[in-house]
């Protein structure tokens, strides 16, 4: 295994291009200009490994994609100005009319929507199982399924797929697999080693880390990234500009540091919850109590800033009152930054529908961001102690 620092600070990057500067440079140009034809004529023949137009390759984002392919332990891998470009370059990539694909259910809402509007459309019918069960994905594969889509954790209840079970079962039938694995980022759970044939995340999460851009990778093996390459990357045109993937390169500088001090202060934050009296629950993959602990003790190597709890309460007013009481804490989605964040599930529903006896309605997702663990538990004391009066 190639060292982190070395994939950090060196790899892709060949400073006797640029000055010797320390920083790479944003190579921010639409295209490359020729000497000869015969070199212009081979740069048609293979975009794949010529400078010919940025909708294509470009230096700032080749010094990234290197990076970001060695963290996912992957031959190649492709940058995004989303990672739902990403996702939906993927998931495109290996279906055509006809096909079925196996979901974990509740995936990420956009790649929902996806499998839900626009796969129906041209006759890819989906399957959605609960993941926590290996043997849910064998019953339900079919003649025609060619992919089995994964997100493991998810980004609310953090429910886990055994990634090195499902991939071993994929192979046996021929289907691919994707994973989703915005959650860990490549730092705390690497599933091409588990046998998975892509890895996405959202880079806007822990990659870009200060909130400032949108983003997502693909990873896999050299051969799925050339064809993706070929047709979806080029055809959508949905591939990162300069710019932002410069931020990505900057973010990766300090990806380490930014996830030990997240984990360490999560921690605090899960110990404070689980004993404080208005909280029923909590939900952390790496917590003793998560339902799936020992598979997230085997898979993953650490879990990082987001943790859902659920508040005692039978009032919608309750929770709306504890999140709007917080002072620094921010209500906003995403997650990943240097801030933290908080959304209560609530927020999703129409007032009318809140239920109470339902324990998913009085939930809120948390992200713990670069804060001074006091500060963000003084907060949270004090949205409690708003709350206290309160049924
Ligand atoms: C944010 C997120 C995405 C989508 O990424 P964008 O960069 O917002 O397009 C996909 N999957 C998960 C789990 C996410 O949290």
């Amino acid at each position: 295994m190639t060292d982190l620092s070395y994939i950090l600070n060196e790899l892709g990057e060949d400073r006797d291009e640029y000055f010797r500067a320390i920083a790479p440079p944003i190579v921010q140009t639409s295209n490359f200009a020729f000497r000869k034809v015969a070199d212009m004529r081979r740069a048609f023949e293979d975009e794949y490994s010529t400078w010919l137009y940025s909708r294509g390759l470009n230096p700032t984002v080749e010094i990234l994609r290197k990076k970001l392919a060695a963290l996912d332990g992957a031959e190649d891998c492709l940058v995004f100005n989303s990672g739902a470009a990403a996702i939906f370059a993927a998931v495109l990539s290996q279906v055509k009319s006809g096909d079925h694909i196996v979901s974990v259910k509740k995936p990420y809402s956009w790649a929902q929507r996806m499998f839900d509007v626009i796969l129906p459309r041209f006759q890819v019918t989906v399957t959605y199982v609960d993941g926590t069960d290996t043997a849910h994905f064998e019953a339900a594969i079919q003649s025609n399924t060619t992919l089995i889509y994964l997100e493991s954790p998810n980004s609310w209840l953090f429910e886990l797929q055994d990634l090195a079970a499902v991939a071993a079962l994929a192979k046996k039938h021929n289907i691919v697999t994707i994973c989703d694995n915005s959650y860990c980022s490549p730092l705390y759970q690497q599933p091409i080693k588990l046998g998975i044939d892509l890895v996405l995340q959202s880079a806007t999460k822990y990659i870009g880390g200060h909130s400032d851009v949108v983003a997502g990778v693909l990873s896999g093996s050299k051969e799925k990234m050339e064809k993706i390459f070929n047709s979806e990357y080029m055809t959508v045109g949905s591939g990162i500009q300069p710019f932002n993937a410069w931020l990505l390169i900057r973010g990766l500088r300090t990806l380490p540091a930014r996830l030990e001090r997240i984990s360490r202060t999560t921690q605090q934050v899960v110990d404070f919850l689980h004993a404080h009296p208005r909280v029923e629950k909590v939900l952390f993959p790496l917590d003793p109590s998560f339902p799936q602990y020992e598979l997230a003790k085997k898979q993953m190597k650490g879990a990082c800033g987001l943790l859902t709890f659920f508040i005692k309460t039978d009032k919608r007013e309750t929770i709306e009152v504890f999140c709007e009481s917080l002072q620094h804490i921010l209500m906003a989605v995403s997650w990943g930054g240097y801030e933290s964040l908080i959304i209560p599930k609530c927020a999703g529903l129409q007032p009318a529908a809140f239920n109470a006896a339902d324990p998913e309605h009085r939930s809120l997702r948390l992200y713990v961001g670069l804060e001074e663990a006091d500060y963000l538990l003084t907060d949270l004391e004090a949205a409690f102690k708003a709350i206290s009066r309160l049924s």
